[in-house]
């Protein structure tokens, strides 16, 4: 069916990554390298996985190897794993797209970095196989699925297209053979012995299977084979040269040596090869268990939030060993939605090597361990230098968030760690205790506002009483924030109140005004009956006139915009009208209501208000020509009084 040979071209978002490639954004061409070992070392954990359950896949091919072939007449470099290898429909979805999850946000960043991509970002990306072109200017690659009796070729000049065909293989696996390019004065040449074992030492040392390269050498030859004279003196050669396989890589897991044997450098290379990230993490806890759970564990922070980080189906980053010995990746049992960011590997020596994933969530020990590395990440992000923390956040904040709302228990300790923009931060971050330090003392509660953005929540009408009262409002930006005020009702004592719903109980003034305006508010509530449920004299403006606010129970104007946005029904609550007793305008309306109460004005006035509530915070008004008219008049009635 596929032994045709067929041309396909890249999706365009390949080329444009690749053309960024080639035209060397990234000059530090060596890490080709180790994107290839990196992806054969995954190729064979996932394979490792996958016989744990089906054991034939192996056959008689039980020796893990990566394998590296220089040539150097031919100016080639093979590296080749007898790993799980692809199908032909693999083949087609792996190579040649870019990680799917991530290519609208890439081409989006792309696009607004027109000039000058930052190679960090192309590391987000799973584009680590094109990193290739930077040093061939053919790749072909074989490939034979684990279990499968075809094998597919797959070729490259990185121009646009590639070819894909069926061809042989000798047993299951994949081999990438790069046809250098021609070289460059100041390049290394790929295919010295001597260059790759520098650079497999450098940054695949601690890969798990052992990276082999044949070498020749040179050996004393046997004694019975060295022709001698007859006083027993050698005459003719005493060495032959073999070919030799040589093991390039120590295999040492990094996590299980002691904390001081592992340099930063080892650090980092483990993190670029564990988590395909370009860029260096932000920090690194290792951890040795001893005792009734005994584990270790490398878990790292990344630099940068994966452009993925909040789509569902995401994988996670840790990876669980026995003993090292790969058990599986992606091992979300260990750690909780809310730290999906972390990367890492747990190796727990008294695991069962046979767990399966739907045993591993009520496995004791695994249950054990995650509580143990919630309780380390999260005393170690509390215990971080500031300015890193800061970074953390800016990163990672929103997701951390998540766990308020999911984890009961250490509701409090991330509270905590949780840190906030409000009206008196300016730039700063602070955190809920920084606000409790500095509240008056005559202030009850911790005062919050949702909405998407910072600026018109700044200068949001309801926080004028408050700022009046010199009290700070924490801003809160993230859609997650909804979530997280729901289930932090309090923080040390101290209830968390909306600026935008319910009482503020700053005064009392308020009860007193609405006796007084009564029959006005009642007026005015007649005329709006479809659209607010109330009209009271309001407990947050100063010098706005109007706004519209909820009762302490209904959702925020910004939950609503979020469920709408994800295509939930959102009961479309009607809110209360407030109105600004102090203001001038107010007064003047009640004085013209008591005096005729059937003045033609007082509807186009109601309607104003109500209108200007909605626009007050950002809303859309119904009928806007009509709003313009009405204030046209309005301004010319005042210029012929002024
Ligand atoms: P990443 O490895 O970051 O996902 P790559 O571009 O390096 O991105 O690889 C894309 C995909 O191609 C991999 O996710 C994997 O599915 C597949 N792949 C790459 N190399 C191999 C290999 N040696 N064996 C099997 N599959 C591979």
């Amino acid at each position: 069916m596929q032994n045709k040979k067929e041309t396909h071209a890249f999706k365009t978002e390949v080329q444009q990554v690749l053309n960024l490639i080639v035209n060397s954004l990234y000059s530090n061409k060596d890490i080709f390298l180790r994107e290839l070992i990196s992806n054969a070392s995954d190729a064979i954990d996932k394979l490792r996985f996958k016989s744990q359950t089906d054991a034939k896949l192996l056959g008689d091919d039980t020796e893990f190897k990566i394998k590296i072939r220089p040539d150097g007449i031919a100016r080639t470099l093979e590296v080749s794993d007898n790993g799980i290898g692809m199908t032909h429909e693999e083949v087609l979805e792996n190579i040649g797209t870019i990680a799917k999850s991530g290519t609208a946000a890439f081409l989006e960043a792309l696009e607004q970095a027109r000039d000058g991509l930052a190679p960090e970002l192309i590391g987000q990306f799973g584009v680590g196989f094109y990193s290739v072109f930077m040093v061939a200017d053919k790749v072909t690659l074989i490939t034979k699925a684990a279990g499968s009796d075809k094998a597919v070729k797959w070729e490259s000049a990185g121009d646009g297209t590639f070819t894909i065909e069926e061809t042989e293989k000798e047993g299951r696996g994949t081999t990438i053979i790069l046809h250098l390019k021609k070289r460059q004065p100041d390049e290394p040449d790929y295919t010295d012995p001597w260059v790759i074992r520098r650079i497999v030492k450098q940054y695949s040392d601690f890969v798990a299977y052992p990276i082999v390269m044949d070498v020749e050498k040179e050996e004393p030859l046997p004694d019975e084979q060295i022709i001698k004279d007859k006083d027993g003196k050698p005459i003719g050669e005493t060495t032959r040269r073999v070919i030799r396989q040589e093991t390039l890589n120590s295999m040492k897991a990094i996590w299980s040596k002691p904390r001081d044997e592992v340099s930063e450098q080892e650090y980092e290379e483990f993190y670029k090869h564990l988590a395909h990230d370009w860029n260096p993490p932000l920090a690194h806890l290792h951890l040795k268990f001893e005792g009734t759970t005994e584990y270790d564990a490398l878990l790292y922070i990344p630099s940068k939030a994966p452009f993925d980080l909040f789509q569902a189906d995401r994988r996670h980053g840790i990876q669980l060993y026995c003993r090292r010995v790969f058990i599986m990746e992606d091992c979300k049992e260990l750690m909780p939605e809310y730290l999906r960011f972390v990367k890492g590997v747990v190796d727990a020596p008294d695991l069962n090597l046979n767990v399966s994933r739907e045993i591993l969530q009520q496995d004791r020990l695994v249950i054990n361990i995650r509580k143990n590395l919630v309780k380390k990440l999260l005393d170690f992000l509390a215990q971080m230098e500031p300015e890193k923390y800061e970074t953390f956040w800016k990163q990672f904040g929103a997701v951390l968030k998540e766990g308020i709302y999911t984890d009961s228990l250490r509701k409090e300790k991330l509270a905590a760690l949780a840190r906030f923009r409000t009206t008196k931060s300016g730039d700063k971050w602070i955190s809920l205790d920084d606000y409790l330090k500095n509240m008056p003392s005559d202030q009850k509660a911790i005062y919050y506002i949702t909405g998407d953005d910072l600026a018109s929540l700044i200068n949001s009408p309801y926080l004028e009483r408050l700022k009046a009262k010199d009290y700070e409002v924490l801003l809160m930006t993230d859609p997650v924030d909804e979530w997280v005020v729901q289930a932090l009702t309090e923080y040390e004592g101290k209830p968390l109140k909306s600026a935008e719903k319910g009482d503020l109980e700053l005064d009392r003034e308020q009860k007193e005004a609405s006796e007084q305006y009564k029959a006005l508010f009642a007026f005015i509530k007649s005329q709006l009956a479809d659209k607010v449920k109330d009209v009271r004299a309001s407990v947050r403006l100063e010098d706005s006139v109007a706004c519209l606010a909820g009762d302490e129970q209904d959702m925020s104007a910004y939950m609503e915009k979020i469920l709408k946005a994800s295509g939930q029904a959102a009961p479309s609550v009607k809110r209360v009208l407030e109105l600004n007793v102090r203001h001038r305008l107010i007064e003047g309306i009640n004085a013209l209501y008591e005096n005729d109460r059937n003045n033609e004005k007082l509807k186009q006035y109601t309607q104003l208000l109500y209108d200007m509530a909605l626009i007050a915070e950002g809303g859309k008004i119904d009928n806007p020509s009509r709003f313009s008219r009405l204030v046209g008049d309005l301004m010319a009635s005042a210029l012929d009084h002024s």
